[in-house]
């Protein structure tokens, strides 16, 4: 694979734990992130620190983004300072950011346009899974490009899925986590109303769960649910965007998604009073309000 040269620009709770996967497994890396705080640990394990976007990007052969949301990944992008203004002509941008996939084709096409290539590759799995290298990915753009980055995935992840052209890995990203969306608000609710009823809570969480009609991804929330602790792993703040994402991608296919809007404003309620930073199984925390 050669000594390619590796840029990490986003390094949040997702980005520092698949940056320090990268550098674990031997891989040079320059890291940029806005707040340096968040460097230091990597910088301690060998990381070269860039003080922009730009800074991080002009060596590498491959630049990986993980950030917030769309906004956030074109302001990263075009600054003065940005990704675009040191990036090398014929290097490779794969943003790992959970982002709608219009935006990813445009990125594809800004990037084409300035003889750049482009990966969407987001990513499933939370904090622990990204800590422990077993992410899975859902990558859309050129094989050939996908195929370079293949080994970085493999670094960071546990299972790689090519799914075609550009926007299709933020495609398959985004109906996940609607599913997963679903599956919180509807177990959380569900909850509440068999405590509601006089049943134990932890009974109702144990039949519940070991019932077919729970989703298996919600067994990974149940301790948060019992001792309300909603330390994040997934913010819940991403979860709305996620579903903002979802409602903009329906608008634009001429598709009502009536369940899913409703949804959306759910997350955006418990987001608009101050849970945004926790947990995304917070919107149980939420819906148990009196
Ligand atoms: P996070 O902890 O909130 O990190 C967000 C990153 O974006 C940080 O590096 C942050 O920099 C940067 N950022 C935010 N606003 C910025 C701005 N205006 N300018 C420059 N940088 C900015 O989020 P995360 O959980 O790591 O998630 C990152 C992405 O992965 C999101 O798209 C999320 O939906 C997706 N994702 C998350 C999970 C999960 O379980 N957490 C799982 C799969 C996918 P600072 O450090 O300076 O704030």
């Amino acid at each position: 694979m050669g000594e390619k040269n590796i840029a990490f620009i986003g390094l949040g709770i997702m980005g520092s734990r698949m940056a320090k996967n990268l550098l674990k497994a031997g891989f040079p890396l320059t890291v940029h992130n806005r707040t340096k705080e968040k460097a230091e640990d990597l910088i301690r394990s060998g990381a070269q620190w860039a003080d922009s976007p730009k800074k991080a990007a002009e060596n590498a052969d491959i630049v990986f983004t993980m950030l917030s949301h769309p906004e956030v990944v074109e302001a990263v992008v075009y600054a003065d300072n940005g990704l675009f203004s040191g990036i090398k002509p014929g290097a490779l941008w794969v943003d790992m950011s959970t982002v709608h996939p219009t935006f990813s084709k445009k990125m594809a096409e800004a990037s084409s346009a300035q003889n750049i290539r482009f990966l969407d590759a987001p990513v499933s799995g939370s904090k622990i899974p990204a800590e422990r290298g077993e992410l899975i990915f859902l990558v859309g753009g050129e094989q050939t490009d996908f195929e370079e980055a293949k080994p970085y995935f493999e670094a960071m992840g546990k299972a790689v899925h090519y799914l075609g052209k550009h926007g299709n890995g933020s495609a398959m990203k985004i109906l996940i986590n609607l599913m997963l969306a679903h599956n919180m608000a509807a177990f959380s609710e569900t909850v509440h109303l068999g405590e509601a009823m006089g049943l134990d809570k932890s009974m109702v969480v144990e039949m519940l769960l070991n019932h077919p009609v729970s989703a298996p991804i919600l067994q990974g929330k149940k301790a948060k649910i019992m001792v309300l602790d909603f330390t994040p792993e997934f913010p819940l703040e991403h979860m709305q965007k996620d579903l903002h994402l979802v409602a903009l991608t329906a608008f634009e296919k001429n598709y009502a998604m009536p369940l899913a809007n409703v949804l959306k404003e759910l997350y955006a309620q418990a987001k608009q009073h101050g849970y945004g930073r926790m947990d995304m199984s917070a919107i149980f925390k939420w819906l148990g309000q009196e």
